[in-house]
């Protein structure tokens, strides 16, 4: 959300920097990296969360946004986040304008720049979610707009709703956070969930384990944060070093679409599968996560486990999107 009152200072980009910190409240301010967030407002989301998953659960639905209208602006693929965003502002009673499976139709695909789509946009919807493959680009975004703007996925940048709703599960499946040894296995490197997800677990005493072939390694920036933090972290090419360590396991997804040689994606495909026998080392109460989509990473034979928590994970997408959009349009 552009600050209002300040000097146009570049062909109308209002605001130019990094998102601050979210107060308590969170009523017209944007959401763009998991840098914003308090373990002091985390918990109001998780509360709130919560909240609206009683609602859910009892009712369907409720009209505490009726008359609201989101916009969603989808450059790349998603199944997950636009269909939980369509849904919790469906469930909150507001009303949506999906770009997403269709921006080929749009004016994107006429050459539109991404500041005149957005104030487009913003002339018709109370906030706006928006994913593309470049990294910042939520952020510019924001420089524009008046209204509130939600990262959905910026290239190989960060992911912040889905850092939410996964640190979400593993609060609601283990009870707590600090203390756990945390095991990330699969594509560190390009995986924008394992970026947000590792800056935001820095707010929390933790170990980390991280798994994944060199080229697939975690970027220097996040691995750096977390030696400043001085957190415990371990590196291996083995997930058989970790298993039995672990207290959550949370697998990825190698980017395919993120690799400009495609020979070197085929060295690297398939190189991590978590299967029935392997769980068989891990700890009785663990849980295995996955941001999904899944491509071969956990076999299905793992689905029926008590410790598969990936499509509970899934659902409670829809409970922090909920929150999430109740708190930015002042109503939570
Ligand atoms: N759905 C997640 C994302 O958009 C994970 C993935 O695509 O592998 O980043």
């Amino acid at each position: 959300m552009a600050t209002e009152g300040n000097a146009s200072t570049d062909n109308g980009r209002k605001k130019v920097g990094l998102a601050p910190r979210l107060d308590n409240g969170f009523y017209g301010q944007d959401i763009i990296s998991v840098s914003q967030f308090t373990r002091e407002n985390l918990e109001y989301i998780f509360g709130i969360a919560e909240e609206m998953r009683a609602i859910v659960k009892r009712v369907g639905s409720t009209d505490l946004l009726k008359g609201t209208v989101l916009a969603c602006l989808f450059y790349e693929p998603s199944t997950r986040t636009s269909s939980s965003f369509i849904a919790a502002m469906s469930r909150l009673g507001g009303t949506v304008i999906p770009i997403t499976q269709g921006v080929q139709f749009s004016s994107v695909s006429k050459g539109e720049s991404l500041p005149d789509t957005i104030r487009t946009l913003e002339s018709y919807a109370d906030v706006m979610v928006i994913r593309h493959p470049e990294m910042g680009s939520a952020q510019i975004a924001a420089d524009y707009a008046r209204k509130p703007i939600i990262n959905g996925g910026d290239g190989v940048g960060e992911h912040p709703t889905q850092a939410l709703l996964d640190l979400f599960t593993i609060k609601e499946e283990l009870g707590r956070v600090d203390g756990l040894d945390i095991g990330m296995v699969g594509d560190l490197r390009y995986g924008r969930t394992v970026h947000s997800l590792a800056r935001l677990l820095c707010l929390y005493d933790i170990r980390f384990n991280f798994v994944s072939p060199e080229i697939l390694r975690l970027p220097l920036d996040v691995m750096n944060g977390i030696r400043k933090r001085g957190l415990p972290v371990t590196e291996t090419y083995d997930v058989a070093d970790i298993i039995s360590d672990v207290d959550v396991l949370y697998v990825t997804r190698v980017q395919k679409e993120r690799f400009a040689d495609l020979a070197q994606y085929e060295e690297v495909r398939g190189l991590y599968v978590i299967t029935p026998e392997l769980m068989g080392q891990a700890k009785e109460k663990m849980i295995v996560m996955h941001p999904l989509p899944r491509v071969g990473e956990i076999s299905y034979g793992v689905d029926s486990d008590p410790r598969a928590a990936y499509f509970r994970q899934m659902e409670n997408g829809m409970y922090i999107r909920m929150a999430l959009l109740a708190a930015v349009l002042g109503k939570a």
